[in-house]
């Protein structure tokens, strides 16, 4: 696992200082963008279906909203305590302002492996945490979406235990079912940014994606999209994994076979041993051979211990913070193209942000309109963050937290935050 370097906050406020001393940010704005506006901790007692009590520890933390409502998705995990959420909550602030959004940053997090849990448990813990921390929500004043965990029905929950004490409110939370407001194109669109966003990037460097492999770490919903929008354009999924294990195949993966193995309630490891596809770890998935690495499941999986092994020239982050400080530093010296989480996963909130607009102004987009608007935020972004990281001689990393943080900055002057 993750060996002990900095913890996930002291981890981004590292990038963070890196990106403001290139700025040259003024002193005065450091601790008003560093630390979190509002922290909440919060009970989530629920009785488990074998009649016991459990009591759970959730949090919501709304780190800047200088440019909007707090907005962040709320994942459920053993891990999820409340350094970790803070740390994602200051990544999504950044984010929001390098898509330019018109939202500030937060996340919620539950301290719970849901992972064998009945749906009534999950449903049970929802509920309690949503009206636990329904005071800080509001459609103008913090907007939940899934993330790791959670996902569309996770957003019903939380929108009917909402509306059930303040009155119907789709635009509480995004990701929500299309039945119940979600916008046709959001399930699918962290998956799809990563595309665009390395679309973007061959472009940009004369890489031919036509005749580049692929590995995905993580076959949930970002690592699943990706996967298929890659096969449509005929890219080469060579490796893929899910929380049992991974795959390899040489020769290319189906795609199609994976999400119907998957979709089945099976693991893609159970396609091992069939059709030339060999088994192999998730640690192993990281360093094998392909020219194209998409971390898409959990933080700190690129490390001081594995990142000079990584054989891929370029590393698509589609989950959050998936590399530390150290091993990010190694990959740059490696001369590895890393896109970072800020940028290739920015699809997720931009997608969110059409749902939130579309509920409040009660008018449905067609699909086609959904991508077509996020292509054009996702190769804009890209573009914006490689031309300042190519004029400055920076990472894209550096470049992306540098922009989004003159963004804030300059909200947070004008609104007389410093
Ligand atoms: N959880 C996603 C993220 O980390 C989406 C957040 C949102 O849509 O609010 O970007």
């Amino acid at each position: 696992m993750t060996p002990a370097e900095l913890s996930p906050a002291e981890a981004v406020n590292e990038f963070f200082d890196e990106a403001a001393e290139l700025i040259r940010l003024k002193d005065e704005f450091y601790e008003v963008l560093k630390t979190s506006y509002r922290e909440i901790s919060v009970q989530v007692p629920i009785r488990m279906d074998d009649g016991s009590e459990r009591v759970f520890r959730g949090y919501r933390v709304q780190h800047n909203g200088a440019r909007g409502p707090y907005k962040g998705g709320v994942r459920y995990h053993s891990q999820a305590d409340l350094n970790e959420v803070r740390a994602l909550a200051s990544l999504m602030t950044w984010k929001c302002a390098l898509m330019d959004i018109p939202f500030g940053g937060a996340k919620g997090g539950v301290m719970v492996d849901p992972l064998g849990m009945s749906p009534r448990e999950v449903e049970a813990i929802t509920r309690r945490y949503t009206l636990a921390i329904s005071y800080l929500l509001g459609v103008q004043r913090d907007i939940p979406a899934p993330d790791v965990n959670t996902n569309a029905q996770t957003m019903a929950w939380m929108m009917d235990a909402y509306s059930g004490r303040y009155g119907y409110t789709p635009a509480i939370v995004t990701g929500k079912p299309v039945d119940l407001g979600g916008a046709p194109g959001r399930e699918q669109a962290t998956g799809r940014g990563v595309v665009y966003v390395l679309e973007s990037a061959a472009k940009r460097s004369g890489m031919d994606l036509g005749s580049a492999t692929v590995a995905i770490q993580g076959f949930g919903n970002v690592g699943s999209w990706a996967a298929r929008d890659l096969a449509d354009l005929d890219v080469k999924v060579v490796a893929v994994s899910d929380v049992n294990g991974g795959i390899y195949r040489d020769a290319g993966l189906d795609v199609r076979v994976l999400v119907e193995t998957v979709q089945g309630g099976r693991s893609v490891v159970d396609l091992a041993g069939t059709d030339g596809i060999d088994a192999i770890s998730n640690e192993e998935l990281l360093t094998c051979r392909c020219d194209v690495l998409i971390p898409a499941a959990l933080g700190e999986v690129l490390h001081n211990e594995n990142a000079g092994d990584v054989q891929a020239s370029i590393v698509v982050e589609a989950a959050n913070h998936p590399t530390t400080p150290e091993g990010d530093k190694i990959l740059n010296e490696r001369g590895i193209q890393v896109i970072p989480d800020v940028l290739a996963n920015g699809g997720g909130v931009t997608g969110s942000y059409f749902e939130w607009a579309m509920n409040i102004q009660q008018f449905r987009w067609k699909e086609d309109r959904f991508n077509e608007e996020l292509r054009d935020v996702m190769s804009r972004s890209f573009d914006q963050t490689a031309a300042f990281a190519e004029g400055r001689g920076v990472p894209m990393r550096r470049a992306a937290f540098a922009i989004g943080i003159e963004r804030v900055a300059r909200a947070a002057r004008l609104r007389g935050y410093v």
